[in-house]
């Protein structure tokens, strides 16, 4: 792949497309591994090596960010950062709001298969995918193996698929140009969280949240909106 141009159209990026969904759209246009995105988009050691077992899809830290974004056209981690914000911005910074997103891929059959995945899929305040309604599921739908959401491991293996090198799940789109979907969330609930203003973060700097405990209450959400509420 090195110095040969991406088959990419910045179009094929969807709102709230995640890390790993827009790499695999790479490794599927590009008919390459993601051994082949680390070894030419990681960021190497003086000595030119890639020193690391994994890199991370949730915030790109070990990627070249300038060089990724000159060959996609596209800004990936200021899209994951800015979406990501939306998504839990509102929490105080001092609070460990990793648990927030979950870190086994957790995916939407009727987005997967449109080659669409998104980080409000791996939300852990959501157990339906916001677009369809439908219930999230969570491991290879051919041998059950729980992939790793976060970070892209050095396996050889290609777009969409799990390391038993089946897909993931049954893919229905046949070209790219149906990646650009047109998906409306339709999830009242995470419709009001995402308006919430976030200058209420303030507010919320003293209120304090057990998220470990909060993530599995039934409505997590409509009790945090009512917080939020109660507040304002
Ligand atoms: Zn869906
Ligand atoms: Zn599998």
């Amino acid at each position: 792949m090195k110095t040969q141009v991406l088959t990419w159209n910045p179009a094929w990026i969807n709102p709230f497309e995640s890390g790993w969904s827009i790499f695999e759209k790479i490794k599927y246009s590009n008919v390459v591994t993601s051994l082949d995105l680390v070894n030419e988009f990681g960021i190497r050691n003086a000595s030119g090596e890639i020193n690391r077992q994994s890199h991370s899809l949730f915030t790109l830290n070990e990627f070249d960010h300038e060089y990724l974004t000159q060959s996609l056209g596209f800004n990936v981690p200021e899209h994951l950062k800015s979406y990501i914000f939306k998504m839990i911005g509102i929490f105080p910074k001092n609070l460990n709001t990793k648990c927030l997103i979950r870190s086994e891929l957790t995916y939407c059959v009727d987005c997967l298969s449109m080659g669409y995945h998104s980080l409000l899929h791996q939300f852990s305040l959501l157990h339906k995918c916001p677009f369809h309604l439908n219930d999230l599921m969570r491991g290879c739908n051919n041998c059950g193996y729980k992939l790793d959401f976060r970070t892209l491991k050095h396996r050889n293996i290609g777009a969409f698929q799990c390391k038993c090198s089946k897909p993931i799940n049954p893919l229905k789109f046949t070209s790219e140009s149906q990646w650009s979907l047109d998906l409306s969330i339709k999830d009242e609930l995470l419709l009001n969280w995402l308006e919430v203003d976030l200058t209420n973060s303030i507010k919320l700097k003293n209120t304090y949240f057990d998220l470990p405990i909060l993530i599995n209450r039934p409505n997590a959400l409509l009790f945090l909106l009512n917080s939020i509420k109660s507040l304002a």
